[in-house]
């Protein structure tokens, strides 16, 4: 059986990685979020206090310290997914919170961290079976995925799907500023200069705004057994 390579990106909290996570474990390849990876350095930059109380970024010195941001994936049993590690320690937690997601855009619109992470994700990606999910992986990290997909949905499905994930971490953040932070990103990340999000011109496109998980698993699970088939 060929082991092909899965794209799929699309808007912020679109249901990308759970999708993502549902075709990997039922096709037993790899996942890679590379959400993960960029909020992984935002975390890095915020600790060392790169990143201003007006959420403005020290440039030169985030440049410098890059070579100190070491990302791996590391797999746990436990929660059965592979977990985001940053410099060795296992910070999956730590890069959910709404402290992160604040400012994660604007450490993502830096072309030498893009150029980083890209590079280490291509290495991840080269040998085929895997699932990677982001916002340029059909365009620029995989352009020869032999499967793209590109998700949407509503901006209100998409606030009350983050907003509960939250709430089920234990964070009170109001609906009305997980919404703001979701636009926010929308627009950064698809104005950027350096590789924004775009559909790629080959991605099938799934809206899930009143579609169930189950639904857009059978949808994409039948899209992927088609090319395996070919
Ligand atoms: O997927 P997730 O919402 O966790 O991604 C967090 C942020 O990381 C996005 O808002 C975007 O700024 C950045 N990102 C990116 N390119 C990717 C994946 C994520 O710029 N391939």
């Amino acid at each position: 059986m060929k082991r092909i390579s899965i794209a799929i990106d699309g808007l912020s909290a679109s249901g990308k990685s759970t999708l993502a996570q549902g075709l990997a474990k039922a096709l037993n390849y790899l996942y890679i979020d590379t959400g993960a990876m960029y909020r992984a350095v935002t975390l890095f930059a915020l600790r060392e206090k790169l990143i201003d109380h007006d959420g403005s970024l020290d440039e030169p010195a985030m440049r410098e310290a890059l070579s100190r941001v070491y990302l791996t994936f590391r797999f746990n049993p436990g929660s059965g997914r592979s977990e985001i590690c940053l410099n060795s320690r296992n910070v999956e937690k730590e890069i959910r919170s709404h402290e992160v997601s604040r400012h994660v855009s604007v450490i993502a619109k830096m072309p030498e961290v893009r150029d980083k992470l890209v590079l280490a994700q291509r290495r991840m990606g080269e040998v085929g079976g895997v699932v990677m999910d982001g916002r340029d992986i059909g365009t620029v990290v995989l352009p020869d995925a032999e499967v793209k997909f590109y998700m949407t949905a509503s901006i209100e499905a998409r606030g009350q799907r983050r907003h509960a994930e939250l709430v089920r971490r234990g964070r009170t953040v109001p609906l009305e500023e997980v919404v703001a932070n979701l636009q926010e990103r929308d627009r950064i990340d698809s104005t950027r200069e350096h590789s924004p999000l775009m559909q790629a011109e080959d991605a099938i496109v799934i809206d899930n705004s009143d579609l169930s998980i189950e639904q857009q698993f059978d949808h994409m699970m039948a899209c992927v057994q088609q090319v395996l088939d070919a």
